[in-house]
């Protein structure tokens, strides 16, 4: 038997984590905190596990929403065997430890799970196995009650750096997560490379299933733009800020940046990175040749010319037109890109470029809903601040448009579905748009708390 039980991340996007159990052997898919929530609230409902055996846990890429919550699993699950890719486990040796600090502030007050320690990663990680790309291996648990073996692989999701898509085998019987997919190019990356047949049971992310094709546009056509409206604002002066994540989206950029610069078309100036970010583009040079690129010969750590946490002060980045790449990427309160924000919006040569998806509850949604001469609190507690620098969107995305995901099931066309990581609008569209292609097919939506029996 084959039963799936979401216990975060089902019709949301964060706290990813999935427990599949397939004849006693006990699977946990992803394992994420829940960016928006803090402390016990962020992380998976890991007391849906309670009377569950746990044999291992399969992670797909190294993003917090999938990654963050696996110390708390081994705390409660001490003997889970934990996979993952080489590149996923150099990223998250990084991201991990970085979270200590604030996860040690968030848990003060509470004691379900208590705070882990730099040392406590330390062990984590070096219990963490590493299996690249295509390499099957054997993951039957303890109390395994078949005959046949339980095998997983890790393949190509063309998302971020070590990201997979994840393959499971067990008696003719197949299943596939796909985490969180890219199934075309980005500037750094190619597209996925993931199995197209023998998928009984595709278990895919619906992101984009309610973002119309025209707000996805070509990635080059919004090179092109991204080119010319940036001339325009370094010719007279100004500087801009490009709000990113330090895991995917600043490397994305860099690469566009520098690639644009050495070809002309961008005005050559000072480009600003720094931080975590700044560490994470040394392990994606690292891996130039260890996995796909497109340009293994290109060092991104060549595009990046200042440390923006080496300047002494924040004003100086503005002295001379420059581009700044800072996290967080949806300007949450505290972070660098927030105070730099609040400060590029009193100048108006200046300019901040959104690049990304903002969920509503963050400052970088306010932003990215306001524009020049509007006045906005960019926090409910923060003074309103009028804006006097410019405000462009930028749309370069890191997951597939729904009509790239729907191309692929319909060649796929497995027996069963499961719909995750979506809002419930996109989980809907996905629905119903499967149903009318794929009628024989079984399409879940999957639901905290509510296990899938899978047939
Ligand atoms: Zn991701």
């Amino acid at each position: 038997m084959i039963s799936f039980l979401p216990l975060g991340g089902a019709n949301e996007i964060g706290a990813s984590c999935f427990y599949l159990n397939i004849e006693g052997s006990g699977i946990i898919l992803d394992c994420g905190t829940h960016p928006q929530k803090n402390g016990i609230e962020s992380l998976p409902h890991f007391d849906l596990l309670s009377s569950l055996p746990v044999d291992v846990s399969l992670i797909s890429h190294a993003h917090q929403d999938h990654i963050d919550a696996l110390p708390f699993l081994i705390q409660k699950h001490p003997y889970a065997k934990i996979y993952t890719t080489p590149q996923t486990r150099g990223i998250a040796e990084l991201t991990l430890h970085n979270a200590v600090g604030i996860m040690q502030e968030q848990l003060k007050e509470q004691n379900i799970f208590h705070p882990y320690t730099h040392e406590e990663i330390d062990l984590l990680i070096q219990s963490i196995q590493w299996k690249t790309y295509q390499e099957r291996f054997l993951i039957n648990g303890y109390r395994h009650g078949s005959a046949e073996s339980i095998h997983a692989s890790f393949h190509d999701a063309g998302h971020i750096l070590g990201s997979a898509g994840i393959f499971i085998e067990h008696d003719n019987r197949t299943i596939f997560y796909t985490g969180d997919i890219s199934l075309d190019a980005q500037f750094v990356l190619p597209g996925a490379n993931i199995p197209k047949s023998n998928i009984e049971t595709l278990i895919i992310e619906c992101t984009h299933g309610a973002t119309e094709d025209v707000l996805l546009p070509d990635r080059n056509e919004e090179k092109i733009r991204f080119a010319s409206r940036a001339n325009q604002i370094l010719e007279k002066g100004g500087s801009i800020l490009i709000p990113v994540f330090a895991l995917g989206k600043m490397q994305e950029m860099l690469a566009m940046i520098g690639r644009l610069m050495h070809k002309g078309t961008l005005a050559a100036v000072d480009v600003y990175t720094g931080g975590l970010g700044k560490k994470l583009t040394h392990i994606y040079d690292k891996n130039r040749y260890a996995v796909p690129f497109n340009n293994p010969d290109e060092i991104l750590e060549e595009y990046q010319h200042r440390d923006l946490y080496k300047t002494e002060q924040l004003m100086d980045v503005m002295r001379t037109p420059s581009i700044i790449l800072a996290s967080s990427g949806m300007v949450v309160e505290g972070t660098a890109s927030f105070k730099l924000a609040q400060l590029w919006m009193q100048h108006k040569k200046n300019a901040v470029f959104l690049v990304g998806y903002m969920d509503s509850s963050t400052p970088g949604y306010r932003l990215q809903e306001s524009n020049s001469g509007d006045t906005i609190q960019l926090t409910d507690t923060t003074e309103p601040q009028t804006i006097r620098c410019s405000i462009d969107r930028f749309r370069f995305s890191a997951h597939s448009s729904r009509e790239r995901l729907m191309e692929a099931i319909q060649q796929i066309a497995p027996k069963n579905i499961i719909l995750v990581h979506g809002e419930p609008e996109s989980i809907d569209w996905m629905g119903n748009e499967i149903l009318s292609i794929l009628p024989k097919t079984k399409v879940h939506a999957a639901e905290l708390g509510k296990q899938i029996f899978i047939k």
